[in-house]
């Protein structure tokens, strides 16, 4: 270390011979200097307190910025895993300053120096650092500078998070006259920008994946690689934490983790066995070797869509379940809990695999709109002249204003620009058409009879005027109302429907009553059917085709909606008597379900006969 530092210019570089004091401290000696700041230890002065202050190195705006920002937001937040700021300012002379507690602490910069860490020292590390960054990112606040030179590691395995410098806040400056390029490090996810003005979780889960990869394996991957060395090359143990790390590191940030812990949680699992082996002698961390859990695939895909409280605790759960004897407890409980139950059960049972997952239905309605082919309608027209206009197609028609998902009964809309004026076909456009009553003559012969004076009668035949057409032998064409023209116009029937299609995930062996009991809501939103991203998930996938066929050759979906509802399973396969057994645990309160080798059917015979001994007791008293 150099000798004690005096004063400083603002440049940070201490003149000779000068005051060790900045305001209330008395500057010691330089541990350090960072690209923005010089490192010293100090003393404050009153309360004789061990500090250290990071004095800024440059006086550009930008560089103030910056500085004043991770002074201020560290300042107002408070977590384990944050590097405390106790105090910040600006001195005359020395220029700004942030003071920190003393921390006898390492960069995790130098630590990776001297090569690769154990999985789980890393493990430790990052579980830390998940937590603070789920923190900054439940106050609206994304890191954006998450790599090693910003990570302290204490010897006791403490990890702290610092310089919330580049962070994207409500207080962060405008950041939009900075090259992007100068501040994006080798641990930036690709799609990182700093004017970005809506920074996602999934900028830090890129970033905290990297410094997981660069931790495990001793180097970053190639720049530029899409898909970068395995780490189950160096370590074959590491396999399963290969898949964790480029799930963070995935170039779609739809296919991160949707949150810190979850990454968190996913590489504690996939270290199970590790953990298993360190802490053997500690039960509690101890799980069954046999234990699995199994991702849904729309959790691969859309887990950042769905209810991340569901996901934590359904893993959560699991994680419980799998821990050592976990289940035998559990199933003793159940055991005491009925009487029709084997006691017991826990002791007599050997379970052999333990799968736990989570099971979604997908409930999707779709509004259709239905447009009829359309027909050809005539009625009378007293205008004159031919109505103007293009003839609209069919789905082109505007129709009244609806809102999305309220049916509309059948109305008939009018096709604009489909009217033409018609010669009338009935009058050929002649107006009259000849006396149907008199076939046009005027008058019509009647007969009548006459009496003779003889007394006999003859029969007279004479005419007299149509009374129809009063003579004239025309009369109005009723067709046209003596128009002559008619207007022609097509017409369609126009109605809006809704539509529930309903799937669910491979529930063979389960029971499903139960499962759609406790199946809790984790995803409800308008969706395009269409979505590349929906389809890709096998239920979803048949659903959105079944919707868009399904509305019938003149009908097209207009709007959906998709509910996604889900319930944690662990189902467990055991031995009984020698023979293959299946239970399953369903939901947040463990609901056991399984076949009758959980019951004492020993007991129920007998209550049953118990029972019909009774009932033909009761039977004869009463026939007596
Ligand atoms: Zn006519
Ligand atoms: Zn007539």
């Amino acid at each position: 270390m150099a000798p004690s530092p005096t004063r400083m210019r603002p440049n940070g570089t201490p003149p000779a011979g000068a005051a060790h004091d900045l305001l209330h401290y008395r500057l010691s000696e330089r541990l350090g200097q960072e690209e923005l700041v010089t490192v010293y230890r100090a003393t404050h002065l009153t309360l004789d307190r061990p500090v250290q202050i990071r004095v800024l190195r440059r006086t550009d705006w930008i560089s103030v910025s910056r500085f004043q920002l991770a002074g201020k937001l560290a300042a107002r937040l408070s977590h384990a895993n944050l590097l405390p700021v106790i105090d910040a300012g600006h001195d005359e002379r020395y220029g700004d300053y942030i003071v920190t507690p003393q921390l006898d602490a390492r960069p995790l910069t130098e630590l990776l120096a001297e090569g690769p860490l154990e999985p789980l020292v890393v493990l430790r590390i990052v579980a830390q650092l998940g937590a603070v960054l789920d923190y900054l990112h439940s106050q609206g606040i994304i890191h954006r500078d998450v790599q090693p030179a910003n990570i302290y590691v204490t010897p006791q395995g403490t990890a702290y998070l610092s310089n919330l410098s580049l962070a994207a806040a409500p207080e962060a400056p405008d950041f939009s006259g900075i090259e992007d390029a100068d501040y994006l490090t080798a641990y930036a996810p690709p799609e990182q920008s700093l004017t970005d003005g809506q920074p996602s979780p999934a900028l830090d889960v890129y970033a905290l994946g990297m410094v997981l990869y660069h931790a495990l394996s001793g180097a970053l991957p190639p720049r530029g690689t899409a898909e970068p060395p395995t780490l189950a090359e160096r370590n074959a143990e590491l396999a399963a934490v290969d898949r964790v790390v480029r799930r963070m590191i995935a170039i779609p940030p739809a296919q991160r983790y949707p949150s810190a812990g979850q990454a968190v949680a996913a590489l504690r699992q996939a270290l199970r066995q590790q953990l298993d082996a360190a802490t053997s002698d500690m039960e509690e961390g101890h799980w069954e070797a046999s234990a699995e859990w199994l991702e849904n695939p729309l959790e691969t895909i859309a887990g950042d869509v769905i209810e991340s409280e569901f996901l934590t605790q359904s893993r959560a759960r699991a994680d419980t379940l799998h821990r050592v004897d976990a289940i035998r407890r559990l199933l003793d409980r159940w055991s005491r809990a009925g009487l029709m139950r084997r006691p017991l059960l826990g002791q007599i049972i050997q379970p052999e695999q333990i799968v736990s997952y989570n099971v979604y239905t997908y409930e999707l309605r779709v509004q259709y709109e239905v447009r009829g082919q359309p027909t050809t309608r005539q009625s009378v027209y007293r205008g004159s002249g031919e109505p103007f206009g293009r003839e609209f197609e069919r789905w082109a028609a505007p129709v009244p204003d609806a809102e999305p998902f309220i049916d509309v009964t059948p109305e008939v809309i009018v096709i604009p620009g489909s009217q033409q004026v018609i010669s009338c076909p009935e009058c050929r456009g002649a107006q009259r058409l000849p006396c149907k009553m008199c076939a046009g003559k005027g008058t019509i012969p009647r007969t009548r009879s006459v009496n003779e004076s003889d007394g006999s009668a003859r029969e007279e035949t004479f005419h007299e005027n149509c009374p129809t057409c009063r003579g004239y032998g025309r009369q109005d064409c009723v067709r046209c109302e003596a128009t002559g023209q008619l207007l022609e116009e097509k017409t369609f029937i126009w109605s809006r429907r809704g539509t529930i299609y309903f799937e669910e995930d491979d529930i063979s062996g389960l029971d499903r009553k139960i499962l759609i009991k406790k199946a809790q809501e984790v995803y409800r939103s308008p969706i395009e059917l269409r979505d590349g991203r929906w389809l890709q998930i096998a239920p979803l996938k048949a659903l959105m085709e079944a919707a868009l066929a399904g509305g019938g050759e003149d009908a097209r979906p207009i709007a959906a909606e998709l509910v996604v509802r889900g319930v944690p399973v662990t189902e467990v396969d055991y031995r009984y008597r020698d023979r293959p057994h299946t239970l399953a645990v369903i939901g947040f309160d463990n609901t056991v379900r399984g076949d009758a080798a959980l019951y004492d059917l020993e007991r129920i015979l007998l209550y049953a006969v118990i029972l019909v001994m009774a009932i033909l007791l009761a039977a004869l008293i009463f026939l007596r």
